[in-house]
């Protein structure tokens, strides 16, 4: 019988030669290209088959099979798909027809490190070739569906090949009425791929979803009870409506290997410039490493329905780092290397296509069940914000589906949209407080102002809040204002008595208001408090509190110190601003006794620091000098007592 032998192209010859040099660290890989181009096979045939429903033969039920051959230490991977002709034979497997492949391999020659050629090589691909990192010798016979002939492929994966026609005994025996029995020569080295365990092991790891039934076992061994090694069932890959949520609940703890049920599932196939399936959830529960730094994303990347990598860097924005799931890329090569997986153009498409999605879906959930979103949002909310800083992009979904609680309705989450539509006549900013503790916080002295004008204030209680605020300044043009920091128009808005004030001066046009408080008090203040503050100053803010503490306009807000301070990256003390409430009956008395009391300035001092003091325990802050502080108060306490 003829035999034709061949070389390889230059190209083939390069890539074996790297291939030969151990491309993968993970041998294990070669299974997966050859259930990969298995499964190829099968769809290509499926597919042809319903234009030519006779080139299916004995084949409704496509599958592979893989089993050995111990006395030639021999692994086969068997196919019942499209199949080859000779030419394609030669084509297919002593050439590579992927454009750019020159190119590649010249800059693959150029590159000088090993890692970096070995890189670029996973970038490309090496599918079929992979066998040889485990086989000494491969053979190849196939017979493609509707021809008569079956072709006998072999080559020791180092100069060239040898086509012939296959024997009939040999053809009959591996093939049935088409497909392709790839034969590995296993080498020295690979002896475990001879293991029927660890082919298991790997189909499973690897494979498990190929939506193929892939057996372990020779074709004359097959009894009816046979079943497949794998689940052969690619979920994601069915259409939504084939699902059930049942079989999503059962994924998702599959795949997460999770113990609660998905609060929320989303299943979809991108179509268009790039292809993608996706089959993510969002959990009930946090994992308990959420804000570990070194925690990755749990959404596994598959191509062609092959399992590529658990945690594929940059195909999931940290800030949806919670979400599980499955993404299958119809546009990546198979083998890419999972360093080159990141750089890949089409894995940053698919990032920013699940996150437009994902979110339009939380968006979704928020309309359609408040309860389940808010749910969501208690456990995952404060890592969605950290999406405002990270990606631009996202940031109009982003500011949709954030939600604060406000001095609006006590207990109740608020969306930005509601609360511009609450924004009084005149008020151009949306007003904002922050702080960790919301019960802290809704007493807060700085509020007093905003609340008697029926000014809402947002509590921003997430550490991250204060770090998004400086990249996202507006929202809808309303810039976001902090209650504790600079200066603040409350006067515009009425107060209920400001209200009546001007009712009566409408009446009695001659009465002009005076200012309110005394500045030869705020002097003395000021003066005697010199170290510790940058300005004293009467405040709008305060309507039953006499003083409180507030953060120069330019420099960083109360609470952003504190957590800078806690994380060590901010050292010098920024001076606040003590604001002082004219109208508080205490420091009406003050001002009366400072008038007369030049004399006893130590008893003005005193009473000047417990007043700072004051302001800085409403803001949960130390006291510098506690001694101090005790000691003053028990003073006046006594005086007070006495009196
Ligand atoms: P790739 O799969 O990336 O195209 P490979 O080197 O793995 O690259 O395979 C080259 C070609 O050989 C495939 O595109 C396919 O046309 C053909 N081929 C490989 N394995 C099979 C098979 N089992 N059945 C049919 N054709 C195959």
């Amino acid at each position: 019988m003829a035999t034709e032998k061949l070389d390889f192209g230059a190209d083939v010859s390069r890539l074996l030669e790297i291939v030969a040099h151990a491309l993968y660290s993970n041998r294990d890989v070669f299974l997966r290209e050859l259930i990969s181009n298995a499964s190829d096979a099968c769809d290509k045939l499926r597919y042809e088959a319903i234009k030519t429903p006779e080139l299916t033969g004995d084949s409704g039920n496509l599958q592979i099979r893989i089993y050995k051959d111990t006395d030639y230490r021999a692994l086969h991977v068997a196919d019942n798909g499209i199949g080859m002709n000779k030419d394609e034979l030669i084509d297919n497997l002593g050439t590579i027809a992927k454009s750019g492949t020159k190119a590649l391999m010249e800059q693959v020659k150029a590159t000088k490190k090993d890692d970096e050629k070995l890189s670029l090589i996973g970038q490309f691909g090496v599918g079929f070739y992979a066998s040889f990192m485990v086989a000494d010798k491969v053979e190849v016979i196939s017979k493609k569906a509707g021809d008569k002939d079956c072709w006998h492929w072999e080559s020791d994966g180092k100069t060239g090949f040898e086509v012939r026609k296959a024997k009939k005994d040999e053809a009959a025996r591996l093939i049935g009425d088409q497909g392709t029995a790839i034969i590995l020569h296993i080498n020295a080295d690979s002896s475990e791929y001879l293991i029927d365990d660890m082919l298991k092991k790997v189909i499973q790891d690897y494979s498990d979803h190929i939506d193929f039934p892939i057996y372990l076992g020779a074709p004359d061994e097959v009894d009816d009870e046979e079943q497949p090694v794998n689940s052969a069932t690619a979920l994601w890959a069915k259409s939504p409506q084939d699902c059930t949520q049942e079989q999503y609940n059962e994924f998702y703890k599959h795949i997460g290997h999770a113990m609660d049920e998905p609060l929320h599932t989303i299943h979809w196939r991108a179509e268009g410039v790039i292809e993608y399936s996706a089959l993510l959830y969002l959990p009930t529960l946090r994992p308990w490493d959420l804000y570990d730094p070194s925690r990755k994303h749990a959404v596994k990347l598959y191509v062609k329905r092959v399992f590529i990598a658990d945690d594929c860097e940059g195909l999931i924005y940290p800030w949806l780092r919670f979400m599980r799931g499955v993404i299958d890329s119809q546009d990546l090569p198979l083998n890419i290397s999972r360093e080159m997986l990141q750089h890949n153009p089409v894995v940053s498409k698919i990032r920013n296509g699940v996150a437009k999605r994902v979110l339009k879906e939380i968006n979704k959930l928020a309309e359609d069940n408040k309860q389940s979103f808010e749910a969501f949002w208690a456990q995952f909310g404060s890592v969605l914000k950290e999406g405002l800083y990270d990606a631009v992009e996202h940031r109009e979904d982003l500011l949709k589906a954030v939600r604060f609680y406000s001095t609006h309705q006590d207990g109740e989450l608020t969306s930005l949209a509601d609360y511009v539509e609450r924004m009084k006549d005149g008020q151009d900013e949306i007003y904002y407080i922050s702080g960790e503790n919301l019960e802290t916080l809704k007493n807060s002295p700085q509020l007093e102002g905003f609340k008697s004008r029926g000014l809402e204030v947002l509590f921003f209680t997430d550490t991250i809040d204060d770090f998004w605020l400086q990249s996202v300044p507006d929202y809808k043009d309303k810039k976001f204002k902090s209650a504790t920091k600079g200066d603040i128009a409350l006067d515009k808005f009425d107060t209920d008595d400001t209200k009546n004030e001007k009712d009566d001066k409408k009446q009695d046009d001659k009465n002009e208001s005076k200012p309110k408080g005394s500045k030869k008090f705020l002097s003395t203040i000021q003066e005697l408090l010199t170290e510790d503050v940058s300005n004293v100053r009467y405040s709008n803010r305060l309507t039953d509190s006499p003083v409180c503490l507030i953060a120069d306009e330019a420099a960083v807000d109360l609470r952003m110190e504190r957590v800078l301070k806690i994380h060590q990256q901010y050292q010098p003390e920024t001076k606040r601003i003590l604001e002082i409430n004219p109208d508080h009956p205490l420091i009406k008395k003050m001002t009366d006794w400072a008038e007369k009391t030049d004399a006893n300035h130590a008893e003005l001092d005193n009473a000047a620091h417990l007043l700072l003091d004051q302001a800085r325990i409403i803001q949960g802050e130390p006291v510098p000098d506690p001694a101090r502080f005790a000691k003053t108060l028990s003073t006046f306490m006594e005086r007070g007592i006495a009196a």
